[in-house]
């Protein structure tokens, strides 16, 4: 089960590379956690997007209010996780009392930095779109931040409503200047959040409205 998820989410990053999405070996990351386990899989720095294998990702321990590199594959031990990992290991460290697996996805969609870029408001638009948000509950947007990991993971658990409890009130946001950060029990519901809210930006966009 752990190595299908993996292999899903390396399809979800090769899918999100040709769309442009994610530039080859910087741009991009993402992890998982199982329910009911203290641990959590996330993406290493340096590997083309499009040929990232389940080898590549690296198996992390949850600790109370950190993380711990754990046993990795020859493929990973002169790698290191995403330096965007304090956005994603906060939102697994309650894995092990929850009910479902728990899968962080952070792309560039282009059209969503596009439309933030011109001023547009994700969040409001996409009420006007009903039909484009079914099943997607999306965060009131991020305003454009300094190049800071930390600084991005304490906003998007704050837009995305992070609980004491690891629960959430919204399964994506947008950053501005940058992209987005979506959260589901499994990597192509992740990637369609992305694909959702990239659409109502090419809508908006292409409307000129
Ligand atoms: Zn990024």
């Amino acid at each position: 089960m752990t190595n299908l998820i993996l292999e899903q989410i390396c399809q979800v990053f090769d899918i999100a590379y040709r769309k442009g999405w994610t530039t080859s070996c910087w741009d991009g990351n993402a992890s998982v956690s199982f329910a009911g386990e203290d641990f959590f899989y996330i993406s290493t720095s340096g590997i083309p997007k499009h040929s990232f294998r389940p080898e590549h990702f690296l198996r992390v321990k949850i600790l109370d209010d950190h993380w711990q590199r754990l046993s990795t594959h020859p493929c990973t031990d002169a790698l290191s996780p995403t330096g965007e990992i304090p956005v994603h290991w906060p939102m697994h460290r309650h894995s092990h009392s929850f009910q479902t697996d728990r899968v962080i996805l952070h792309l560039h969609p282009t059209h969503v930095i596009a439309a933030l870029h011109a001023g547009h408001d994700l969040n409001e638009i996409s009420a006007r779109f009903p039909n484009l948000k079914r099943k997607c509950r999306i965060a009131p947007d991020i305003e454009n931040l300094p190049e800071s990991a930390d600084l991005m993971a304490e906003k998007t658990f704050q837009h995305l409503g992070l609980d004491s409890q690891g629960c959430i009130q919204h399964d994506i946001v947008a950053i501005g200047g940058h992209g987005v950060v979506s959260v589901a029990s499994d990597p192509f519901t992740a990637l369609s959040y992305v694909e959702r809210v990239n659409h109502i930006a090419e809508v908006v966009l292409l409307s000129g409205k």
